[in-house]
């Protein structure tokens, strides 16, 4: 039997214990940084000339590590190292292997707050959302542990007396994970361990902004009891080894979150037949978002405004599931946008080491610039309420941003900006609501604030979006309560955290015994 699992709990930071624990694992990190950090290949530790350096973008002075950067020979080694250990990994029985999950996601629940540390150095996390990304770590950890067990004998089917017919799910292979650095520990944690307890062997390409946090999670799964081989930490430049691995003929599968721009090549390039390939590749693509807040007439306003709030500004808006839309009805609009405004105005923004700080900076100049080009946009296409305001100094801060009468079709209520800025939108009645949000190309997630039960309905019908919430914000999905992945052009809704999340990574086998 496989033990029921409820999630990790988030940390109450008012309790004054849990603030003093925090500032310690604070301190701790602060003593290991700048660093310098292997790859790991068959277990072997290798380190190259060329490095990545991971910096704090809060604070771009300060390094939190050096990390030793593959090149495509080393991704030729990599891909040789799973080969082999798929052999024997494959062979495991599924407990043995979903044994050092459970065991590595004790390890980590130990080390919570240092797990949450690493991300307030190197991605600018605030305590509670740094802590929620470790949490999440531990639940992808606990849950494709268990769902692997739960898979092992497979699902029964039919037999004829004269048979006896066996349907059961094998592994793939070798694959490659690419993950993004918005989730740096919990998505590059469930994107990895997820098809490796499925039986597979894994090259792990980290994004090149939080390889450190990566890293940690390898020591981690080492002393855990994973055999060599079985994933091979290769951070590097995604155009160089990403395409490389990606057109590999021996790669089995593909497991990728981030852009629609990298996720659409990834997609395209999978699909072509390498020579010397036997097989087709498996794509899970898990990309953005332009996600949507409906608030009706008859509705909570409170509620509305602080759902809008904490789902546009939640890490800098840096959330595939943020809200960058509000949809408003014409006759609570004004109300909706004052109490949204007045909100933003208290939320302070900083440096996340402190835990008074709602909102870091954003990850890196790129990533700023691009943001405030946006800003640049906002004020052609719509009116700036609040904020559109920056400051590179010393980090990459941008202030908490709303835009007010955009209309649908506008750059800002279509193009995934990725910071903190939401735009509003006026709709007349409940069917205009619905139209404006299902009228981007994406399709993640969205809320709708309502009393309207049959407006809650219909949305439910017609809100087409792979995670949708009613009466309360659009991010925060928890794994194993709301399986998450979006529709249309935000991927192949893979739905991690989910039931059927390790079976993209396997391959169902029937066997026939006939008497
Ligand atoms: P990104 O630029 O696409 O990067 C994601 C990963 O792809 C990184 O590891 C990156 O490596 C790598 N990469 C870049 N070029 C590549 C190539 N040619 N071949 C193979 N890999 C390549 O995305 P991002 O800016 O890091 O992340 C933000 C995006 O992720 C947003 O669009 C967000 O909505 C999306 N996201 C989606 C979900 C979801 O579940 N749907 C969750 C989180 C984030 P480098 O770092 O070395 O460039
Ligand atoms: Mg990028």
């Amino acid at each position: 039997m496989v033990q029921p699992y409820t999630h990790e709990p988030f940390t109450d930071f008012s309790v004054e214990e849990n603030k003093r624990a925090y500032k310690e694992a604070l301190d701790y990190v602060k003593s290991q940084l700048g660093k310098e950090y292997p790859l790991i290949i068959n277990g072997e530790k290798v380190t190259t000339d060329e490095k990545i350096v991971s910096v704090n973008p809060a604070d771009t002075d300060i390094t939190i590590g050096t990390v030793s950067k593959a090149n495509q020979d080393h991704a030729e080694t990599a891909m040789e190292a799973a080969e082999a250990a798929f052999k024997s990994w494959s062979k495991w029985d599924p407990e043995a292997r979903a044994n050092v999950l459970f065991r590595a996601a004790a390890i980590i629940r130990r080390r919570k707050h240092e797990f949450s540390a690493w991300m307030t150095y190197e991605i600018g996390k605030p305590w509670k959302e740094a802590d929620a990304d470790t949490a999440e770590g531990i639940d992808f950890l606990e849950y494709y542990a268990r769902q692997m067990v739960e898979l092992k004998p497979g699902i029964p089917i039919n037999s004829r007396s004269i048979e006896h017919n066996q349907f059961r799910y094998i592994p793939l292979g070798p694959g490659l994970t690419i993950s993004p650095w918005n989730l740096p520990f919990a998505i590059m944690c469930g994107t990895t361990v997820g098809p490796m307890v499925a039986g597979n062997t894994v090259m792990l390409k980290p994004a090149s902004n939080t390889p450190v946090i990566a890293y940690k999670l390898m020591e981690v799964l080492i002393e855990s009891g994973m055999p060599k081989g079985v994933i091979n930490y290769i951070p590097g430049s995604g155009s160089a080894i990403g395409d490389y691995l990606v057109d590999h003929p021996k790669t089995r599968w593909i497991n990728f979150t981030g852009s629609k721009e990298v996720g659409t090549r990834i997609y395209e390039r999978a699909a072509k037949i390498q020579p010397g390939q036997h097989h087709l590749k498996r794509t899970a693509i898990e990309m953005g978002g332009k996600d949507t807040i409906i608030v009706d007439n008859e509705a909570d306003l409170d509620l509305a405004a602080e759902s809008i709030l904490y789902s546009a500004y939640g890490f800098s808006g840096q959330k595939c599931s943020a809200c960058s839309r509000a949809v408003v009805h014409e006759e609570v609009y004004d109300e909706v946008l004052e109490k949204v405004r007045t909100l933003t105005e208290n939320v302070s923004v900083g440096n996340p080491e402190k835990d008074s700080t709602y909102m870091g900076p954003v990850k890196d100049q790129e990533a700023y610039d691009k943001i405030m080009e946006y800003m640049e946009v906002g004020k052609q296409e719509a009116r700036l309420v609040i904020g559109g305001e920056g400051d590179d100094n010393t980090g990459f801060f941008i202030q908490p941003t709303i835009f007010a009468d955009a209309a649908p079709d506008s750059r800002i209520m279509q193009e995934e900006i990725f910071g903190p800025v939401v735009a509003f939108a006026k709709a007349k009645d409940f069917d205009e609501m619905i139209e404006i949000a299902n009228n981007t190309e994406y399709g993640l997630t969205g809320a709708v604030i309502s009393n309207n039960r049959a407006h809650l309905e219909q949305a439910r019908e017609e809100f087409h979006v792979g995670n949708l919430y009613f009466n309360r914000g659009c991010t925060a999905a928890i794994v194993g309560y709301q399986p998450f992945g979006g529709f249309n052009m935000s991927g192949t809704d893979a739905k991690a955290g989910g039931p059927d999340y390790l079976l993209h990574f396997m391959q169902p086998k029937t066997i026939t015994d006939q008497f």
